[in-house]
């Protein structure tokens, strides 16, 4: 007898593959061993939950100087890499390969080319980016394909990010286009902003024959090299990280310069919310915090609270909401918003019960460390900057914070808002990208609303949003309903992983029928 039609389709759908399929996902940063921001979150979250599906997920990141690849029992691999950095043969490098693994059975590897990787920092020294990037990232893309390529296994999906591979498209299809027939190149642009964009001298370091110097794809108007603008134009599906977000780059205000190149692949073109990966970020496992808590167990995050208030040198005030920021110190975040607002609600305050306290950590540039200095300095009882990366701090702030503001001018998905409702803890966003996308508000509706969304970037807006926040916190009745909305709203990869899947598998399935016809 046939039982299939009694299992109902979601247990089926959850635990069938309908093909396992082999996928390469190369990135320039993979979280814990290496990030600057939510891109090396995603990089290490998102094999893991397609690995869970039950597909067989290798990742390729560098091996930057920070990482010792003894001290991380990493085993080397007997045969090296080689990277041709000209035509096929010409001027090899042999690379080392680095093996670990991820949960959920992904396999990681690190390359190791030292005369591009081994050395403090991933794309700069802290201020400014490194003068030989475009070298290092042709070079990785080339790695990429290499590697992909001399996979034991034939490769089914060759998944690139951003623009520090948005060269391996070009490469696959210039010097393999028989090898990657069967492989779908699909890029994902976490943020486009950052393209990879060079003097057209760096040419070279592609090492791509003289006959592409003239192609428009790999150039922009103004003449400069564009690693993510030859990814997009090269790849054969091209996603993005929230529906809101794929919307705004096919635009002239979104689309810094490449929204004709994205609209013309719109129908290549997907938006898939990054997933949050719980089993990292959730306050009833968290072991960098100092109390763990739950929906049951809130009194858990007036611990962190005060906690992180005595730490930190601020007065412990349990009824001044604590407001977090954790962030880049960039344009793209809006800190040069964020510092106005706060000067502006805090000044003049009539009773120290009034307002908030503010905790920003952040690393950036010296024009912004210097600015939140000065604030720190104008309300010392009321703002601390933490200066730098501190990953367990970041914890923390989730944690002890009451609201977490992001008024970024704009966000491709933004994953520390999502983060923060697992943890209670409030966001006031701008509506943009997937801020628009993740938080709802609750003004719009009381009933279903996750936190505080302002319209505009502008101070005054922010400043309103973030009193009718503080105001909300004052009202316990009114909070804790909100507080408990956003930490039950499941931000987890299933349904994205799954979109993936589905992407992966059509846009495979027309490679085959390519390469038979
Ligand atoms: P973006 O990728 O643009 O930086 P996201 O919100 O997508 O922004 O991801 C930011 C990630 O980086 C989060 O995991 C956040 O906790 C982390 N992060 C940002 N700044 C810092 C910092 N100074 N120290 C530690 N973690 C940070």
């Amino acid at each position: 007898m046939d039982l299939s039609r009694f299992i109902s389709k979601k247990d089926s759908s959850e635990h069938i593959t309908p093909k396992r399929l082999t996928i390469v996902f190369a990135a320039s940063e993979v979280a814990p061993f290496s990030k600057s921001g939510g891109l090396g979150d995603v990089a290490a979250s998102l094999p893991q939950a397609l690995a869970q599906r039950g597909h067989n997920v290798i990742v390729l990141t560098p091996l930057y100087g920070h990482l010792d690849p003894k001290a991380h029992r990493f085993s080397r691999r007997l045969r090296s890499l080689t990277v041709p950095r000209k035509s096929k043969r010409q001027d090899q490098l042999e690379a080392t390969l680095w093996e670990s693994r991820l949960d959920h059975g992904v396999q990681i590897f690190f390359l190791q080319a030292d005369e591009y990787f081994g050395r403090e920092g991933l794309y700069g020294d802290g201020d400014q980016d490194f003068e030989d990037n475009a070298a290092r990232f042709a070079f990785f893309s080339r790695a990429a394909v290499e590697f992909a390529k001399d996979f034991t296994l034939p490769v089914d999906i060759l998944h690139c990010n951003d623009w520090h591979t948005g060269l391996a498209p070009v490469y696959a299809k210039h010097y393999y286009e028989e090898e990657f027939a069967q492989t779908s190149l699909v890029m994902t642009i976490h943020n486009l902003a950052y393209q990879g964009k060079f003097s057209p001298d760096a040419f070279d370091d592609t090492g791509l024959p003289k006959s592409y110097a003239s192609e428009s794809e790999l150039f922009d108007d103004d003449g400069d090299l564009n690693y993510l603008k030859s990814g997009i134009l090269y790849c054969d599906r091209l996603t993005t990280v929230s529906a809101g977000y794929a919307e705004e780059i096919q635009t002239p205000q979104g689309g810094a310069g490449l929204h004709e190149n994205i609209a013309n692949r719109s129908t290549d073109l997907e938006g898939i919310l990054n997933g949050a990966d719980y089993s990292v970020w959730s306050p009833d496992i968290d072991r960098h915090i100092a109390v763990q808590y739950d929906i049951d167990t809130l009194n858990g995050k007036r611990q962190n609270k005060a906690e992180l208030q005595h730490r930190l040198g601020l007065p412990i005030r349990p009824t001044l909401p604590l407001v977090g920021v954790i962030s880049r110190l960039t344009k793209q975040k809006g800190i040069d918003v964020l510092i106005p607002t706060v000067s502006t609600l805090l000044s003049d305050l009539e009773d120290e019960r009034d307002g908030f306290q503010l905790v920003i950590l952040g690393e950036g540039s010296a024009e912004y460390r210097d600015a939140l200095e000065e604030l720190q300095k104008e309300f010392p009882t009321r703002v601390v900057f933490c200066s730098g990366y501190d990953d367990p701090l970041a914890h923390r702030i989730q944690a002890a914070a009451d609201i977490l503001a992001v008024p970024s001018r704009f966000e491709p998905c933004g994953l520390t808002q999502i983060y923060a409702m697992r943890y209670g803890t409030v966001p006031v966003v701008h509506s943009t990208g997937g801020l628009a996308d993740t938080v709802a508000d609750l003004r719009d509706d009381p009933d279903k609303g996750t936190g505080f969304v302002f319209d505009e970037l502008t101070v005054d807006a922010f400043a309103g949003a973030l009193d009718r926040a503080c105001a909300a916190y004052r009202n316990y009745r009114k909070w804790r309903p909100l507080m408990v909305r956003a930490m039950e709203r499941d931000f987890s990869w299933h349904e994205s992983a799954r979109r993936y899947e589905s992407l992966y598998l059509s846009s495979h399935a027309e490679e085959e029928e390519s390469a038979a016809q």
